[in-house]
């Protein structure tokens, strides 16, 4: 497998990140905590593995979301980063801070519970209800 060099980072340009990988999996997520944490009707999120990304410039402040799980964030700008489920060794980037989103291909719904009814993007790919992991 020939891994791709993945860039990404927050609208600000202070926090940048890097992974490897080819390609990631990548999903929409409906929660209310993506909803909250985004400020959109839904998240995109890509995954990466954790040992892979390293963050090339900047450090994204974290704020603990849930007793399982933490969401990075630029502390100058404030962009959502990821999403980090304790003790996983994936990392879940939000899409729109690649800079090249258009390369992805989402694979799913996840929290499909809380999908809103306008949310009608991705149609016939798999859905998932919320697991307690949230
Ligand atoms: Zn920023
Ligand atoms: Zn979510």
């Amino acid at each position: 497998m020939s891994d791709k060099l993945w860039t990404g980072g927050c609208l600000c340009g202070t926090c940048r990140y890097e992974f490897k990988d080819d390609p990631p999996h990548s999903g929409y997520c409906h929660c209310n905590m993506c909803k909250r944490s985004t400020g959109g009707g839904f998240a995109v999120l890509v995954q990466a593995r954790r040992a892979s990304l390293t963050w090339s410039n900047g450090s994204p402040a974290i704020f603990r979301s849930s007793p399982i799980a933490t969401r990075g964030f630029c502390p100058t700008c404030g962009s959502p980063l990821f999403l980090q489920y304790d003790g996983d060794g994936l990392i879940r980037l939000t899409a729109g801070s690649l800079d090249h989103p258009e390369l992805i291909r989402p694979a799913g719904h996840y929290g499909v519970e809380s999908r809103l009814q306008w949310a009608d993007i991705g149609a016939g790919l798999p859905e998932e209800e919320t697991k307690e992991r949230f």
